[in-house]
């Protein structure tokens, strides 16, 4: 196939074999927001580009060098989103659900786009649950976002392999009083620094506390710590965190080096991490942004999120064998029939089920075929239960019911009965 039409690097078809853990995995999440009382908002794929400059932040990361930004035909410079904190702002802003101090708790689902290399856990389109709740200021909605995910990790499985990492930015006054006192530490081990972080301590000097580099982490081990800089308020919001997640048994560790690569938080920072993915670690992140919608134009309105990557979810939940065995099987029964007559019959006879039977999963052949044939691939589709109608079951008016995994003889069923025989050997999702 010539490269141009193949898919573009580091965006990925999900096959049909992947699909079920990812539906899994996304209905989980869905049910889990739903019984906490989030409600789903839905946004726009593309944006204007200013949208994302003014909340992320001209000096980070994904403004500099990640985004997917393109004029369209009207010469209007539109990017691809890269997260979608800045969307969901705009869109409460602009049908004006948190004014007046309405409370918003909502979620939303889908592809975000970002020029990175791609490696195993790092795509250019991947897929985030990302949930923010505005107009609640207080500590107990920030535990309430963490407990849930902690919830989450506990229903997945994977919550022994998943560490909460937390630390308080403090206000955009304390924040600044810190990045003085950094910048100034920072300034005298100029030359120690490695080139990325030299030019970060002139643009976002707190993003050089995220580095890699060994060298620049070794000048980072006398840094001022920014704990010491919190105002009293911050400090109060942090304890008041950190005794929610202790009064519900939730671990953490403090981690003073933790910044988020997105300007607008302020106060709690998190980040659930793993070791089981390799470098790409970070599997749900998000804090507090008090500024953020003053900054977008709104009323001073307290908003606190997070975002978690599907893919690296659905890897780690393959990387630890957490995949329910349901999930893999998507036929419950399949109904073979022979000759004209007997296919006629049988869709009909599949229709009555399904009438009686919504969730069963019901797979009628296509495409006739032998009996050998219809059978391999009623066997191939995972099927409990193979139905046969031939001509020996027309004349009676029955169908043949046969187990396709493990014992039992196959028997004759009435048609009329076949529902209710069917009710009780299919255990309905
Ligand atoms: P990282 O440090 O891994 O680049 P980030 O801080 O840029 O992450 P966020 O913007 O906080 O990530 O996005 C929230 C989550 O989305 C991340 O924790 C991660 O699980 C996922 N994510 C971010 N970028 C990518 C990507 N390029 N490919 C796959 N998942 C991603
Ligand atoms: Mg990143």
């Amino acid at each position: 196939m010539s490269k141009s039409l193949q898919a573009i690097r580091g965006m990925n078809d999900i096959l049909p074999e992947q699909t079920p853990l990812w539906r899994y995995f996304e209905g989980s999440v869905a049910r889990l927001l739903d019984n906490y009382g989030y409600k789903q908002i839905r946004m726009p794929i593309v944006e204007f580009t200013e949208l994302f400059k003014r909340s992320i932040g001209e000096v980070t990361d994904i403004v500099e060098k990640e985004m997917y930004t393109f004029e369209d035909r009207n010469g209007d410079s539109l990017t691809l989103r890269p997260e979608g904190t800045a969307a969901c702002v705009r869109a409460v802003l602009e049908h004006g659900i948190t004014g007046g101090g309405q409370v918003q708790k909502l979620w939303y689902i889908g592809p975000m786009f970002r020029h990175e290399r791609p490696q195993k856990g790092r795509y250019r389109q991947f897929h985030q649950i990302g949930l923010e709740v505005f107009n609640l200021d207080g500590p107990d909605i920030d535990a309430e976002l963490i407990i849930m995910t902690w919830r989450l990790w506990g229903e997945l499985g994977i919550r022994d392999a998943v560490k909460l990492e937390l630390n308080s930015l403090g206000t955009s006054e304390s924040r600044g009083r810190y990045r003085e006192a950094l910048v100034e530490y920072l300034s005298a081990h100029h030359d120690k620094l490695d080139e990325d972080s030299q030019r970060r301590l002139k643009t976002n000097p707190l993003r050089v506390l995220d580095t890699k580099n060994a060298d620049t982490q070794a000048v980072l081990v006398d840094a001022p710590k920014m704990a010491d800089y919190l105002d009293d308020e911050s400090r109060a919001h942090f304890e008041g965190l950190k005794a929610r997640l202790d009064a519900v048994g939730i671990p953490y560790v403090l981690n003073p080096k933790l910044v988020r690569g997105l300007d607008y938080y302020s106060k709690t920072v998190f980040e659930w991490v793993t070791d089981k993915l390799g470098a790409q670690g970070t599997v749900c992140a998000g804090g507090r942004y008090d500024g953020l919608v003053e900054q977008m134009g709104g009323k001073p309105t307290p908003g606190v999120g997070f975002a978690m990557g599907i893919e690296r979810l659905v890897l780690m939940l393959e990387t630890l064998e957490q995949i329910p065995q349901e999930i893999s099987r998507q036929v419950d029964v399949y109904l073979c029939a022979f000759g004209e007559e007997a296919e006629l019959a049988g869709l009909a006879l599949a229709e009555r089920v399904r009438d009686e039977l919504p969730n069963l999963r019901l797979q009628v052949n296509a495409g006739a075929g032998s009996f050998k044939s219809q059978f391999k691939k009623a066997d191939k589709s995972g099927a409990l239960y193979a139905l046969i109608l031939g001509d020996d079951e027309m004349a009676q008016q029955v169908v043949g019911f046969k187990p396709l995994r493990g014992q039992g003889e196959q028997q004759s069923i009435a048609w009329d009965a076949l529902a209710a025989h069917l009710a009780t050997c299919v255990v309905q999702g």
